[in-house]
């Protein structure tokens, strides 16, 4: 029993490694495609649902940033796989009440929208740490139910946001409706990636456009995309709560 547990156990292993080679040999395709660098475009694991155990195997497997959506969750992972010398991103949405586990255990939180949310996360930022690296989600699609600050409003946010002394604001991100044609997924990344022009235009110092998931990296990459947010097309499948 102990034998078929430790096999079955090896084989999810191989086969997390499997997929990060190729969602890494996507990247590498969809970089070449589009006469991009694709050492310029990072891969973050969206690790959400996944133990620590199937976070232990990714990294074994050479991934070395990961993407966590709830504090609950996150933190305890992140605690337990501290050895592992991991890159933690806070990717989901943020609350208030939530933020100074946000402050003192990510490198980076992706999800700010809002002035209240960023004087918090800088306030309750240690100085024993670098500072937190922080992209504005934008909501791109325009439903009032999504999250994320309308493109309208990202200009004033990012000035008010670079002015926080321990955060730096390094990009954007965006969370699209899914979407199964290409053309109009790379429309919605061209939507994001225009704004982030934009805003450099103004003398906004950015980097980091952090669009993509498993089903439309290559359309985010066409975009300009250079940080890609892969759950499924690494862990395989999260179940549904
Ligand atoms: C879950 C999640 C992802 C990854 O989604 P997949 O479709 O599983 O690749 C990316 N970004 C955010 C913000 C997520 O919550």
């Amino acid at each position: 029993m102990l034998y078929l547990k430790t096999s079955s156990l090896h084989r999810i292993m191989i086969s997390i490694s499997r997929n990060l080679q190729s969602v890494r040999a996507r990247i590498a395709d969809a970089a070449r495609k589009y006469g991009r660098d694709p050492a310029g475009i990072a891969l973050l694991a969206a690790s959400k649902t996944w133990s620590a155990e199937r976070i232990a195997d990714a990294a074994r497997a050479g991934q070395k940033i990961f993407g966590e959506n709830y504090v609950g969750e996150g933190v305890p992972k992140i605690a337990q796989l501290a050895p592992e010398g991991l890159e933690w991103h806070f990717i989901g949405p943020l609350q208030s009440n939530k933020t100074r586990p946000v402050a003192e255990n990510f490198a980076w939180a992706h999800s700010i929208d809002r002035l209240k949310i960023a004087e918090r996360l800088s306030a309750q930022r240690s100085e024993a740490l670098a500072p937190l690296q922080v992209c504005l989600q934008i909501n791109t699609s325009g439903e009032a139910s999504k999250s994320g600050v309308p493109p309208s409003e990202a200009l004033a946010l990012a000035r008010l946001v670079v002015a926080l002394p321990r955060l730096v604001l390094r990009g954007l991100m965006s969370i699209p409706e899914p979407e199964d044609d290409f053309l109009r997924q790379r429309a919605g990344f061209a939507r994001l990636r225009e704004l982030f022009d934009a805003l450099k235009k103004e003398g906004i110092d950015l980097d980091t456009l952090s669009m993509g998931m498993s089903h439309d990296l290559e359309a985010a990459i066409a975009e300009g995309s250079t940080l890609v947010r892969v759950g499924t097309a690494i862990f395989g499948e999260r179940e549904k709560k």
